[in-house]
């Protein structure tokens, strides 16, 4: 085990997680953790709350945001951590990125129910706490609850992925973009969950090469998406391309997430972890 118990990226309900902020802060704390980032997608709204709660129960707490990127034909998960919630340019960013979540959630809905499913959009919104930030998580909720699917894992192996019903096209903000905004916010900028995109091995080394040079700073080696092939294949990339490394449950609640807050594998003990850098 590492010394330190460092969960650098999860949800709550202010995006796709099903826990309120300060019920994320509570398990955490339960769990043993000892620094935690909340994560939102492309969303600020629940890091008052975890703030709150974090300095009322004594839980070393940690500002972030997990940016929506679209770069070569792929979507790219970009996490922000120690970010400073009221730069103004980082606020005008992510309302821009949240903007476009409404006409592709429409989208979606329009695309299930041509395979027969209506009312998707209703359906997923009932699962939204913040209907600016519908997540094909919501619909991928629905879609377990009209039997389509046992577990929202599943879903996404017959739908809402690309490639299968209910998957739309869209474009999301530029690597430049989110990390000039992470950056001008004073935060540290990760690469979430790597060995979840379809790349060569010669375009993910140009994706970490990239994102180095334009000021990336660390890369999720130990996280609930990466089996242990990965974890190693991710800290020989991180020691390659010179970058620090973070551990991540990506925590989006109990009935959905395969690793629970602070319960990621350990990182390798040479690597530099990205927490050594905060504050
Ligand atoms: P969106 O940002 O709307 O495209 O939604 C992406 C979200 O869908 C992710 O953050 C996860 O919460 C969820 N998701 C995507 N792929 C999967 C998967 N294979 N299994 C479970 N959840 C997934
Ligand atoms: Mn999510
Ligand atoms: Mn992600
Ligand atoms: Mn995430």
């Amino acid at each position: 085990m590492n010394a330190l118990n460092a969960d650098l990226h999860c949800h709550s309900t202010a995006s796709d997680g099903t826990l309120a902020p300060a019920d994320v802060i509570r398990r955490a704390k339960a769990n043993g953790v000892d620094l935690l980032a909340l994560t939102d997608h492309d969303e600020l709204l629940g890091l008052d709350e975890a703030e709150t709660e974090a300095r009322e129960i004594g839980l070393r707490f940690v500002p972030g945001v997990e940016i929506s990127v679209s770069w070569l034909d792929q979507t790219l998960h970009i996490v922000g951590l120690g970010i400073d919630p009221a730069n103004s340019a980082l606020i005008a960013g992510l309302a821009q990125v949240r903007g476009g979540r409404d006409g592709r959630a429409a989208r979606i809905a329009a695309e299930l129910e041509r395979i027969g499913i209506p009312g998707a959009l209703e359906g997923a919104l009932a699962y939204a706490g913040n209907p600016a930030l519908l997540s094909r998580a919501h619909f991928a909720r629905f879609l377990v609850e009209k039997g389509c699917a046992k577990n929202v894992h599943d879903v996404f192996l017959h739908y809402l992925a690309r490639g299968k019903p209910g998957y739309v096209e869209h474009v999301w903000a530029t690597l430049e973009d989110a990390l000039g905004w992470i950056k001008g916010a004073g935060g540290l900028a990760v690469i979430a969950h790597p060995g979840r995109y379809r790349l060569s091995h010669a375009e993910m080394d140009i994706l970490l090469e990239t994102f180095r040079d334009q000021g990336g700073d660390a890369v999720e080696v130990s996280c609930g998406a990466h089996d242990g092939g990965q974890v190693l294949a991710f800290a020989r990339l991180a020691r390659k391309f010179g970058l620090l490394a973070s551990r991540a449950s990506d925590f989006h609640g109990p009935e959905d997430s395969p690793i629970d807050l602070g319960r990621a594998p350990p990182l390798p003990p040479d690597l530099t972890p990205v927490w050594t850098r905060l504050q």
